[in-house]
């Protein structure tokens, strides 16, 4: 690459995208270094995926101790759960994550700026930070800055916390709320109630998780209800005010509810506060995100942009995808295949989780002419003698001309897990002829998925 520069990569942002681009460009060969001012990891490590695992993981323990009785098992006292201890063992597990991070960086040869960058035109960046000012070139710039959260304009919205906060609160909070209706907000719902607070969750329209199947939502709300979660759809915060016994929220319906935390999990926006962007001519589309082409060039074809800059899913698996790819369009020796965003599979790590891949039953109706959807839902196995009613549910959704399963969508313990493995088979195009030549594993919950014989409704 160009010796006038001084490296041949330069990232903005150590977080999953940033870190995986500059450690394959460095194995490539490139001179790369990345600017990170705040967290090696970005959010997944930091704030997002990593530490909302970790309390999801302890906020099913709940359910577990209560299950256990119906086999056998008696706990001597009620159990009490105890949230420094939690809330620092977190800490601790990503202290040592950074670490790793700095590790691999170092160990790939990728020079590391612990400072904060910004665009000066389309090979320059300046690094501010606690030791001063420097200007760092490189022949390509890639912005990997991720997302931050973003709060509406309403009286007292400053009492409230984000995700950024929420993992470190001081005191554990017996009342807690929670505002928004996609997938952080859901799973936060899920944590602190499985944790023990009184646990509230507003949304502004009738059902939360929009954009996911409609059975999903519906029957995630149902199953949230029965495990105690307070939801309050079609109604919005109005105000926040300080009273003597916590916050008080009133809700545009004329509700009130007193609480100890207020959780806004109202959507992220592209993080390019500070980063210099309109200078260059760099604009956000409608939906803030950077327009970059299919090789993730920007407008400005030295600079590049990844992860939650772009309009591509907001998950850690396609930032690092990205990643990868943009490597191998500008540091390697052949064109990849362009990613497929259709046929992601995600979780939601709420109780109980939700997995899903492909296409809900609306998309596939408005994208195909017939459809056949199978779907059960049942009581799993451990509850027959746990005393649980918390109930499974199974579904593929299938192109009746071509018998291929478009989608798949799973409510239910480890959800999350299984449908990894389900997403291979819709990511390979199996159709539902090959789901009925599978053998189930007998007796699981997700042997219903290759036992699911006649269509549920066409
Ligand atoms: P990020 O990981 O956000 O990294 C951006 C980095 O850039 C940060 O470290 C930031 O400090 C740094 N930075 C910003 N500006 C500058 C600057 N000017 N100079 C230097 N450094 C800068 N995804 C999943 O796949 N699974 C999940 O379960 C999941 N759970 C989540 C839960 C929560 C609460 C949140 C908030 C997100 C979650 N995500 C999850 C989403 C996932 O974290 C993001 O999609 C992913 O981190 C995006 O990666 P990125 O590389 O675009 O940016």
């Amino acid at each position: 690459m160009q010796a006038e520069f001084d490296y041949d990569l330069l990232v903005i942002g150590a977080g999953s995208g940033g870190v995986r681009a500059a450690r394959t460009a460095a194995a490539r060969g490139a001179r790369v270094a990345i600017a990170e001012d705040r967290y090696l990891g970005g959010t997944c490590v930091n704030v997002g995926c990593v530490p909302k695992k970790l309390y999801a993981y302890a906020s099913h323990f709940r359910d577990s101790f209560d299950d256990a009785a119906g086999y056998g098992w008696h706990l001597p006292d009620t159990p009490t759960f105890d949230w420094p201890t939690l809330r620092d063992n977190k800490s601790g597990e990503i202290k040592r994550l950074n670490g790793i991070y700095q590790r691999l960086l170092e160990n790939a040869g990728v020079t590391l700026y612990n400072a904060r960058a910004t665009l000066k035109d389309a090979h320059t960046v300046s690094m501010s930070s606690a030791k001063g000012e420097s200007e760092v070139s490189a022949a390509k710039i890639l912005l990997a800055t991720g997302g931050w959260p973003w709060v509406p304009d309403f009286p007292g919205s400053d009492l409230a916390v984000t995700s950024n906060e929420v993992f470190d609160l001081d005191t554990f909070p017996q009342r807690f709320l929670v505002l928004g209706g996609g997938y952080i907000a859901v799973e936060f719902a899920s944590i602190f109630n499985g944790l023990g607070s009184e646990t509230h969750l507003i949304y502004r329209r009738e059902l939360f998780l929009r954009g996911f199947d409609d059975e999903v939502r519906a029957f995630t709300r149902d199953e949230m209800k029965k495990k105690g979660v307070n939801l309050h759809f079609d109604t919005n915060i109005e105000r926040i005010e300080r009273g003597d016994d916590g916050l008080n929220v009133t809700l545009t319906n004329g509700d009130t509810l007193t609480v100890d935390t207020v959780l806004v999990a109202t959507g992220r926006r592209a993080n390019v506060s500070g980063l210099g962007i309109e200078a260059l001519g760099i604009e956000l589309d409608d939906s803030g995100k950077i327009p970059v082409n299919e090789r993730f060039e920007t407008s400005v074809p030295s600079i590049l942009a990844l992860g939650d800059l772009i309009d591509s899913p907001e998950l850690t698996p396609a930032a690092i995808a990205e990643a990868m790819q943009i490597v191998e369009h500008h540091f390697g020796e052949t064109t990849p295949e362009p990613l497929d965003y259709e046929r992601v599979p995600t979780a939601v790590f709420c109780q109980p989780n939700i997995g899903t891949v492909g296409l809900t039953e609306e998309a596939a109706r408005e994208r195909f002419a017939n459809i056949r959807v199978y779907r059960t839902d049942f009581k799993p196995m451990k509850h027959t003698l746990s005393g649980s009613s918390e109930r499974m549910l199974m579904k593929l959704v299938v192109d009746d001309e071509s018998d291929v399963v478009v989608g798949a969508h799973i409510v239910g313990e480890e959800a999350g897990e299984l449908i990894q493995n389900v997403g291979i088979a819709v990511r390979a195009g199996l159709t539902k002829a090959d789901f009925d030549r599978t053998l189930g594993v007998h007796p699981t919950g997700s042997e219903e998925l290759v036992t699911m014989r006649e269509p549920s409704r066409t």
